[in-house]
């Protein structure tokens, strides 16, 4: 059998990987169980930067894992069964909520069809017997009197259950919701998560095609970040981290899809942007970042400014959404090379540093 490039180096990665997890179980600990595996290797494969930012944190307070540690990261991170219970118990609610307004649906048409055959029979009777006395008359009134009120008092049961119903069917379309918005979000700043990003990106790109309009994507990282959190912690790094977002926030535009993708990489998405708009808010950015001095709030402490460097894709015609984000993070090192704190675009210009 013949097997091909790419699976020969994604095997090696694995291999890689599995190594490294290996490594980091004997300097970290606790020990060779499958979960400690698990947990190590998510955290060198850098799939899930939540995972990562939370191990980071444990050794660097404790300097090892715990066999409880290693639970707890195995049931917040890795172990998809808590989410699949969670949206199990929507999904179940709603469809008890459902088999509800069915079974009302089915009462109410019942006595729907129960009162059109007593109007019938009536009918019916009236035909048979001729011109009715004053006592079959009364007769006839007052059975249509009780069962129009029979159905009037079954009415206002099934409609006080069917508001019910729409209650409860309310509050979990916004459950639903809810959980949906999390499983997009960056837990840490707020922004979008990596899935979110990459949908966006498509999404955009394929719309500014159909609307032959201009789209520009804009990658930022933050400079010398190791520096920092080796000098002021891990935790003081995360405080970084949503500072960036913030001004992101305040800088990009309500058109803007505002991403953190990686550990301390971030993607603007913007919609309708040409390379001159593009620029300018990562020039707003880079500048509101380096504007703001940080200061510890436990001890007033300064801890300096950090800056950010940006790179700059605007879609082409042949673009696919990897190609611009490829882009983007090309020139986003070409930024870093041309000595950080700088913005650069895909402009032909530029383009010499990129390459
Ligand atoms: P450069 O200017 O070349 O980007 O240098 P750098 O140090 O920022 O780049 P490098 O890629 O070497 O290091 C990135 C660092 O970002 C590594 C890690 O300490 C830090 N980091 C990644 N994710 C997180 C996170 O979620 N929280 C914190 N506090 N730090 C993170
Ligand atoms: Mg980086
Ligand atoms: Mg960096």
């Amino acid at each position: 059998m013949r097997m091909s490039q790419e699976t020969y180096s994604d095997r090696d990665r694995s291999f890689a990987l599995a190594k490294r997890a290996h490594d980091l179980i004997r300097d970290y600990g606790p020990s060779a169980t499958p979960r400690a595996y698990a947990v190590w290797y998510a955290y060198v494969s850098g799939e899930l930067p939540l995972l990562g930012d939370a191990v980071k944190r444990l050794t660097t307070q404790s300097g090892s894992l715990t066999d409880a540690d290693i639970d707890d990261l195995h049931e917040t991170y890795l172990d998809g069964r808590q989410l699949t219970s969670a949206a199990g118990d929507i999904s179940r609610g709603m469809l008890d909520e459902i088999a509800a307004v069915t079974e009302i649906l089915d009462l109410s048409l019942g006595s729907t069809a129960q009162y059109g055959e007593a109007l019938r029979g009536l009918a019916q009777d009236l035909m048979q017997e001729g011109m009715p006395t004053r006592a079959r008359l009364g007769e006839i009134v007052s059975t249509l009197v009780s069962t129009t009120r029979e159905v009037a008092v079954n009415n206002r049961v099934l409609e006080a259950r069917m508001r019910e119903t729409r209650c409860e069917i309310e509050t979990l379309r916004e459950k639903l919701e809810a959980s949906r918005l999390e499983s997009l979000t960056d837990a840490l700043t707020g922004l979008s998560n990596r899935k979110h990003f990459e949908e966006t990106l498509k999404a955009t790109v394929e719309a500014a095609r159909t609307s032959a309009t201009p789209m520009s994507l804009i990658v930022l990282d933050i400079d010398f970040f190791k520096r920092f959190n080796d000098l002021y912690g891990h935790l003081t790094g995360d405080q970084v981290l949503r500072l960036v977002a913030i001004v992101m926030r305040e800088n990009a535009g309500k058109q803007a899809l505002l991403a953190r993708f990686g550990g301390e990489e971030f993607g603007i998405v913007l919609p309708g942007a040409d390379r001159a708009l593009a620029r300018q808010v990562a020039e707003t950015v880079r500048a509101s970042v380096m504007g703001r001095e940080l200061v510890k709030r436990s001890t007033g402490e300064s801890l300096g400014k950090v800056t950010v460097s940006l790179g700059i894709a605007v879609l082409h015609a042949s673009d696919s959404p990897a190609s611009l984000l490829e882009r983007a993070d090309l020139c986003m090192f070409a930024a870093k090379r041309a000595g950080r704190n700088r913005v650069v675009d895909d402009a032909a210009e530029s383009l010499s540093q990129v390459a």
